[in-house]
């Protein structure tokens, strides 16, 4: 299958520092894709690579069939991109947003119409379209944002951190919206997160990056079962050591066995403590 994203021994160098180093991916039709890791990692700037918005020191990015740096108008036409600051201007109404934006890609009168009732009326915004975009909560902003990355007609949808500085209601809310969009229309979707919960509830695969590096990739199944489904926490001080097991039937045997088992306890291991595990540091 053609990958709709791929970069291959990417790099980008800002002041003589590597903050996205060799990166390969590929990243397929349909597929919800999500680039963990804490900040700094280079998950913004690999973003900003796939959506032409900087050039790439090194290596290939081939976004939608499209070459980034030779053909970036192209890759414009396939790509909707919603960035981790609201960009929407917030003096316009909600139809004025996306109005201009309808017009920015040319799409013709009729058809901008009909396209930009039919993404607020998804969006839930309907409601709203004629208030001003300062007027609307961070949760909907925030949906205004996706019904105008939408406008175009997209196959591949880029998000940076897109429910960051939200609720946990409001969250969960954008969250079933973008599965939904993935399911029902079959958008391939890249997102940054550093909220482990997120990428487990929307991604079918995962890259952890740390330090510009792309340190893991699978599913998170995969994951875990390479690094292990069970763990044996213990506390130790005022920190607690991970120890991981194949399974948690294992990590429980494991407990069972301790004759002294105070401060222990086991669990099902998550990504954050394979992040741990990989790295010595949390996600945070
Ligand atoms: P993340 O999205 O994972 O938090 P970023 O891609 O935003 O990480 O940043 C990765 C590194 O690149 C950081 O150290 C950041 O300071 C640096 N960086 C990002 N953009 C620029 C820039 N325009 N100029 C110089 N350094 C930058």
């Amino acid at each position: 299958m053609v990958a709709a994203v791929s970069l291959q021994n990417v790099h980008k160098v800002y002041d003589n520092t590597c903050v996205v180093n060799d990166l390969s991916l590929a990243i397929y039709p349909g597929e919800v894709f999500g680039l963990l890791g804490p900040n700094g990692a280079g998950k913004s700037t690999t973003i900003r690579m796939l959506t032409t918005l900087v050039q790439q020191t090194q290596g290939d990015i081939v976004v939608a069939g499209y070459d980034v740096s030779r053909q970036p108008a192209q890759v414009r036409r396939q790509i909707g991109v919603v960035l981790q600051q609201i960009s929407v201007d917030a003096d316009l109404t909600v139809w004025e947003n996306m109005e201009f934006h309808g017009r920015m890609h040319h799409i013709p009168a009729a058809q901008r119409q009909v396209d930009i009732d039919r993404w607020l009326g998804y969006m839930g915004l309907s409601d709203r379209t004629h208030d001003k975009a300062k007027t609307l909560s961070g949760g909907l902003k925030r949906r205004l944002q996706i019904a105008r990355a939408l406008l175009h007609n997209p196959s591949i949808l880029f998000l940076d951190e897109p429910t960051v500085g939200l609720d946990p209601q409001t969250r969960r809310r954008l969250w079933e919206i973008i599965r939904e969009l993935n399911k029902e229309k079959g958008i391939t979707m890249l997102l940054t997160t550093h909220y482990m919960e997120e990428v487990e509830y929307l991604c079918d695969r995962i890259g952890i990056m740390d330090k510009g590096r792309l340190i893991e990739s699978g599913t998170l199944a995969e994951l875990r079962q390479k690094h292990g489904e069970g763990i044996v926490m213990k506390q130790k001080g005022d920190r607690w050591e991970y120890l991981f097991f194949p399974t948690l039937g294992e990590a429980n045997h494991y407990l069972d066995q301790q004759s002294d088992k105070t401060g222990m306890m086991t669990r099902p291991a998550n990504l954050e403590d394979i992040f741990v595990e990989l790295t010595g540091r949390n996600l945070d």
